[in-house]
């Protein structure tokens, strides 16, 4: 009685959990991901200060696992969200981990042994992990999950594994809960480039997405940080840069500006000019989208750096036998340029999460035609849904960066701690 639940548990969703358990009251934050984070983790550095990603969030990762007031339930997706402001129920179904939660200690024995390497979702597809892995260093909860469709059950993570922690069966969980509020920061889905054939994602092997690159230039990511052509494993010589990839587009029925991509693909083209001041950096665009505290100063600072910004989008990206060729219209100069970039990066945009129709119906959450959550009040009100008690935070909501999604999620909070309160005082 009196508690939260909190959906999602990406920056949005942690800084609101740490906010309501901060005010005391007891918060239940569901991930259907082995661990928090969400894709902040997966980035390797933050506009327009290039802060290291993970050491804003990690912290407040490790925060949210020490508040005695939160209760991390990972690989859990709810189901369903019944009765009324103060008297919520949420029930939920816990997937299996196939490893013990409360024993494993996060050793990594088992990953050294495991045989198995699979596509690594949490590297965007350009490395790869075990069978039984941690999705990143800086998990939480700090321990394995057991990926069963790839196991081949070889036994030797069991062998290695002092505990005994590794379990070869596991059914689902239903888990029920009562809150007296709800805070859904169930956070986006990044375009698919698929959908863009003519742009060579997947058909081209140097032409790669917004989160491929930021996973290889993390130090910390399968490359090493190091930025090279997947061809051939040797540096760029060039890099083209193509916005608004599932933005702006009526065809690929994404109307929006996803608003974060701009500043994104700046930040990354003048980190790769002060590392690498010898690779061409080009950014095609249609309009630069710099709305941001200290964000015009950034983009001046990346042309200071030698980032080109060429006013033009190209309409396929080809390759010859000496590589890429990309032909593109300067629409300030109408002069028709031919390039030959080394590597391709296509800022994709972001979309909502790709379960958000199944679960706002069964939440009885209403959704803009753009699979975003629907607010009381775009102008006024952008955290209250239309069903009272449910409150929207993040990227959830609508595309933000990640200043505004801590701010919403901290907007929520506030307000599902007011009905919380409201219950206990009644
Ligand atoms: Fe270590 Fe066992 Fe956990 Fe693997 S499952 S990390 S071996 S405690
Ligand atoms: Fe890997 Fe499965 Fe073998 Fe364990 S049993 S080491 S998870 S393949
Ligand atoms: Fe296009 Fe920039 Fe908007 Fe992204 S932020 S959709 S790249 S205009």
């Amino acid at each position: 009685m009196g508690d939260v639940v909190v959906i999602g548990a990406g920056i949005a969703g942690i800084q609101a959990a740490l906010d309501i358990a901060g005010h005391g009251i007891r918060v239940h934050l569901i991930e259907r991901e082995p661990t928090i984070g969400g894709h902040m983790a997966q980035l390797d550095k933050t506009f327009p200060t290039n802060d290291c990603s993970m050491c804003i969030l990690s912290p407040k990762m490790v925060d949210v696992s020490r508040d005695p007031l939160i209760t991390i339930h990972t690989c859990t997706e709810v189901e369903k969200i019944e009765g009324e402001t103060g008297h919520f129920r949420v029930t939920a179904k816990k997937h299996p981990r196939y490893v013990d939660e409360s024993s494993c200690t996060g050793c990594g024995d088992c990953i050294e042994v495991c045989p198995v390497e699979v596509y690594n979702r949490f590297d965007a597809g350009i490395g790869v992990r075990k069978a039984i892995y941690k999705p990143h260093p800086q998990a939480v909860p700090d321990i394995v999950i057991r990926d069963k469709e790839h196991c081949i059950e070889c036994g030797l993570c069991y062998d290695v594994c002092g505990p005994g922690s590794i379990r070869h069966k596991e059914d689902e969980k239903e888990i029920v809960l009562d809150a007296a509020s709800i805070v859904f920061t169930t956070g986006y889905t990044v375009f698919d480039a698929r959908g863009k054939p003519q742009l060579g994602h997947l058909l081209l092997p140097d032409v790669i997405t917004s989160l491929e690159l930021e996973r290889m230039i993390s130090a910390g990511g399968p490359t090493g940080g190091k930025l090279k052509k997947l061809s051939d494993g040797q540096a760029p010589k060039s890099v083209l840069f193509v916005q608004c990839v599932g933005s702006r587009d009526m065809t690929a029925a994404r109307p929006y500006c996803s608003c974060v991509c701009c500043m994104q693909a700046i930040k990354n083209a003048i980190l790769i000019r002060e590392k690498h001041a010898d690779i061409d950096v080009t950014i095609c665009y249609m309009d630069i989208r710099s709305y941001g505290k200290g964000y015009e100063e950034y983009y001046e600072r990346a042309k200071a750096l030698g980032v080109k910004f060429l006013r033009g989008m190209p309409s396929d990206i080809l390759a010859d036998r000496d590589g890429m060729v990309v032909q593109v219209e300067n629409s300030e100069t109408s002069e028709l340029l031919v390039l030959h970039p080394g590597l391709v990066v296509l800022s994709v945009g972001i979309g909502p999460a790709d379960d958000m129709g199944r679960l706002a119906e069964r939440c009885g959450i209403v959704l803009e035609d753009t699979g975003f959550v629907r607010p009381v009040h775009d102008a006024v009100d952008t955290v209250a849904t239309l069903r009272p008690g449910i409150y929207v935070a993040g990227t959830a909501a609508a595309p933000k960066d990640i200043p505004d999604s801590v701010a919403s999620g901290g907007s929520a909070a506030m307000r599902a701690y007011i009905d919380a309160i409201r219950i206990r005082t009644v």
